[in-house]
């Protein structure tokens, strides 16, 4: 029987969704083949596609000035190719960086144009978001680049930064549609899908429109995304089953209440989990500075490491799955996305206090 999957991703997802691809699986639409079987380019596929865009459009109200991509690769390969279309090589970008994938971004970006870290929580162990006011950014920036939540350790920004007239760029893989935003204030918006829209393989990006097409460089047409937006991202063969499956993800969204209700669910299974944790006296430890605190994913620790097997195996039997934390920063890890009810992490609260009274 399926237990509740904390995993940081591919993660859970909602156990309607998965129902009904499993009711569609062998014939869907009447096409007589799976979703997976037909053409990208037939009207009933087509129609998905163009339905599931509408309703990622209406659920975060995205302005009409923004290109919405569905594109393979994952959020990696975005990070790459949005240095290739945002800007020419002698252009510089700014990075904040509160942790792991900020780094890997600047990886990515490196090879193709100037980077500067205008801020970094790295010497405090990404357990904060560095002040606002001693940020070095870059007058003239081609863009500004964040991770509104980093899924390793935890930490997310509660507000948008403000950085003048500069792009802001910002990978949300891991707190896509977490709840309501204001696209206006993000130049981009990007992420994988495999944590709180739909299966892996798919990679969504929210792009102001004016800033495709001017970096001056000669690109593979494949790697220009104004191609993909062009041509309804279907520039080649998309990644269709996920992107079928995200079309679910996002009519149960709505059906759920949309952004607002997922946001405030989801304001509510963070608060549980951190209640467990502070309410344990000191026998659980999240080390995030509590203003930067993630709804998505919770690490925390055990007072003694030799306690985290246990831990884990136990959790395991009791139906609570994916909690080792990253191998990184150790402990454990709790993912509490869209898809994970308040049932889940009321178990998960109940497992841990029960732990803590027989290992205390
Ligand atoms: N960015 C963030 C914030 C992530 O959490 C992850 C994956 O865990 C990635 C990027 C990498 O995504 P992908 O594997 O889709 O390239």
């Amino acid at each position: 029987s399926r237990a509740f999957n904390f995993s940081a991703g591919p993660a859970a997802l909602p156990e309607p969704v998965l129902r009904q691809v499993q009711a569609e699986l062998m014939e869907w639409q009447g096409e007589r083949a799976s979703v997976m079987e037909v053409s990208h380019r037939g009207a009933a596929f087509v129609e998905c596609a163009a339905a599931a865009e509408r309703d990622l459009r209406e659920l975060m109200a995205i302005p009409d000035d923004y290109h919405v991509l569905f594109l393979q690769g994952g959020a990696t390969t975005l990070s790459a190719l949005l240095a290739l279309n945002l800007a020419g090589p002698d252009q510089v970008a700014d990075f904040v960086l509160t942790g792991h994938w900020g780094e890997k971004a600047v990886d990515n970006t490196q090879p193709s144009m100037k980077v500067s870290i205008a801020a970094s929580s790295k010497a405090g162990g990404y357990s904060d978001i560095p002040a606002r006011d001693g940020w070095q950014l870059t007058p003239g920036a081609a863009f500004v680049h964040y991770t509104p939540n980093e899924t390793i350790h935890g930490v997310e920004f509660h507000d948008i930064p403000d950085v003048g007239g500069v792009p802001l760029v910002a990978d949300v893989s891991s707190n896509f549609l977490s709840r309501p935003i204001d696209v206006s204030r993000f130049g981009v918006l990007y992420g994988g899908a495999q944590k709180n829209l739909g299966p892996s393989g798919l990679s969504i990006a929210i792009i102001r429109k004016d800033l495709l097409g001017k970096h001056g460089r000669a690109l593979p047409p494949i790697f220009e995304l104004l191609n993909q937006a062009n041509n309804d991202s279907m520039f080649n063969t998309p990644p269709t089953f996920a992107w079928y499956v995200l079309g679910l993800v996002l009519k149960w969204i709505r059906a759920e209440g949309g952004a607002a209700a997922i946001g405030e669910r989801n304001a509510r299974k963070a608060a549980a989990l951190y209640a467990a944790i502070d309410g344990s006296g000191g026998y659980y430890r999240n080390p995030v500075a509590p203003a930067a605190r993630s709804t998505m994913n919770v690490p925390f620790f055990l007072p003694d490491a030799a306690l985290d097997k246990p831990f884990l195996k136990e959790a395991e039997a009791a139906g609570l799955l994916g909690l080792k934390g990253h191998r990184a920063v150790g402990g454990m890890r709790a993912s509490i996305y869209n898809a994970m009810p308040e049932a889940g992490v009321a178990a998960l609260a109940g497992f841990m206090a029960d732990f803590a009274r027989r290992n205390g």
